[in-house]
């Protein structure tokens, strides 16, 4: 825990949020400012600036993150039509939140990014 850090403290349940999943590891929550009908960030508890951040021992939890991406796009109805997943990394991605989170985003046709 940061004590400095949003997401941290919303993970602390120390600020609110739309929390549609929670672990041990992890919480998933709603998007503030969402990009598309569904959009939720998965965030796990323990803080790691970002993916640049990341060490070999953090393989687990990566891979449990994309996993539980996999089954709340089920959950919200989205996985058939696809989603996208998104790690964005440092200042050319635009990362705002410095506590490493991936974004679930769907419910509509999206635009390429690459
Ligand atoms: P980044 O650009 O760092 O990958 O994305 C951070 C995301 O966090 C943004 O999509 C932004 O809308 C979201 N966000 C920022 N502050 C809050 C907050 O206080 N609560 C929630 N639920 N989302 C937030
Ligand atoms: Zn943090």
């Amino acid at each position: 825990m940061n004590p400095d850090c949003l997401f941290c403290k919303i993970a602390a349940k120390e600020l609110p949020a739309t929390v549609v999943y929670e672990d041990d590891a992890m919480v998933a929550f709603k998007d503030i400012k969402p990009v598309a009908p569904v959009h939720v960030l998965i965030v796990p508890r323990k803080h790691a600036p970002s993916v640049a951040e990341l060490a070999p021992g953090d393989t687990l939890l990566v891979g449990e993150m994309i996993r539980r991406a996999q089954q709340l796009a089920e959950e919200l109805g989205i996985a058939d039509r696809g989603y996208r997943l998104v790690f964005n990394v440092r200042k050319h991605a635009g990362q705002v939140v410095d506590h490493i989170h991936l974004h679930l985003i769907g419910g509509q046709a999206l635009g390429r990014m690459a």
